[in-house]
């Protein structure tokens, strides 16, 4: 990696008409994993990004805090992947941290966390539960093993295309293999905060709004914000369990904090710009699906239907479905911890994208 050097630096983030003064990396270190891109890049004095430059699921980014002993946010979807953040931001650190903080409880966000062994690992206290839930790398390796088993290929590809579709995309870049979960050693409930040699990081909680666990990091001196999932970046985004409300008021809470820079949870690092283009997608989506819903359409259809505008351009721009399932819950009073069905979900995303004749992505 090459030296820094601090420059004004037009908001890496298009349209923006405003600069930013950031140190950023002259030279950036990119390593393959299988078949991904990861990337290392300096978004602060002391903070800095691995950025999973594909774009698809799993391909969750993570942050380091180079002070204080050092704070890792999130830690990869697999241990190869963690190996590598592990390797890149050990340019830059003096040893591995004494602490790791999961934004929530997705798997692509915490699968890594046995790697920081003896570390202070930091999440809302929803986080250990939900991962119970949500993240079993077991089930993971399940559906890529279906996969490999010609019988349950085939019967995969008869019944739940879109899972199979899953699980070849997965396999590309992804082994589930050795994956032991390491649970959250520090809770809180709504806010938490560290001192690093003076420099104060401020974990707010901000959930249920893409997931339930959703914390964004903030450090007002660096003006850095680390997103979690809360912004994903040029591609469409995924919610789960949360509100349309709770995602948007988590979003204008992180503009209103006006950091300089952003790090989402997925794509490439941004300024509030990022928070924005995001808003306005859940509030387009929003209100189509409502289109769609008062005339009686199923929320598969309206998929279908929707038309993508400027958002037909991001990765996994069939992953619409979700957000409009999620709209159409809401429209119903259904509950917001209604479970996903998420062989079903897959199947969806796929035929949205078959329909549109996009790309099949996930
Ligand atoms: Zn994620």
């Amino acid at each position: 990696m090459g030296g820094t050097a601090g420059f004004k630096r037009r908001a890496a983030h298009e349209g923006a008409a405003w600069t930013v003064q950031v140190r950023v990396t002259r030279g950036i270190s990119v390593l393959p994993t299988r078949g991904a891109l990861v990337k290392l890049q300096q978004v602060s004095d002391n903070c800095f990004a691995v950025l999973n430059e594909k774009n698809r699921m799993c391909d969750a980014n993570s942050g380091l805090i180079n002070l204080g002993g050092g704070v890792v946010i999130d830690t990869q979807a697999d241990l190869a992947h963690a190996r590598r953040m592990i390797e890149l931001f050990g340019k830059v650190w003096p040893g591995m941290p004494r602490r790791v903080v999961n934004t929530h409880e997705d798997g692509d966000h915490v699968w890594g966390n046995q790697l920081f062994e003896g570390a202070e690992i930091i999440a809302h206290r929803t986080v250990p539960d939900r991962m119970r839930h949500v993240a079993d790398p077991g089930d993971a390796r399940k559906m890529i093993k279906g996969a490999d088993h010609l019988l349950s290929r085939l019967l995969l590809k008869a019944v739940h295309p879109g899972a199979l579709a899953v699980a070849r995309q997965l396999q590309q870049d992804y082994s589930f293999d050795g994956i032991e979960p390491a649970y959250p050693t520090t809770l809180f409930d709504e806010r938490h905060v560290l001192d690093l040699e003076g420099t104060e990081v401020h974990l707010i909680y901000v959930g249920p709004c893409h997931q339930v666990g959703d914390t964004i990091v903030h450090l007002p001196r660096e003006r850095v914000l680390f997103a979690g999932d809360v912004i994903f970046r040029q591609c469409a985004p995924t919610g789960w369990t949360g509100t349309y409300q709770k995602w948007i008021e988590a979003l204008d809470l992180i503009i209103w904090l006006d950091p300089d820079v952003i790090v989402p949870g997925h794509g490439p690092v941004c300024g509030i710009e990022g928070a924005m283009e995001m808003k306005a997608y859940l509030d387009y989506v929003r209100e189509e699906s409502k289109r769609y819903f008062d005339r009686g359409l199923p929320s598969l259809e309206a998929s279908k239907r929707i038309d993508l505008g400027p958002y037909g351009s991001w990765r996994c721009a069939d992953r619409v479905y979700t957000n409009v399932e999620r709209a159409y819950r809401e429209f119903c009073h259904e509950p917001v911890d209604a479970p996903w069905d998420t062989a079903k979900t897959f199947d969806a995303v796929y035929r949205v994208a078959k329909a549109k004749g996009i790309e099949i992505e996930f």
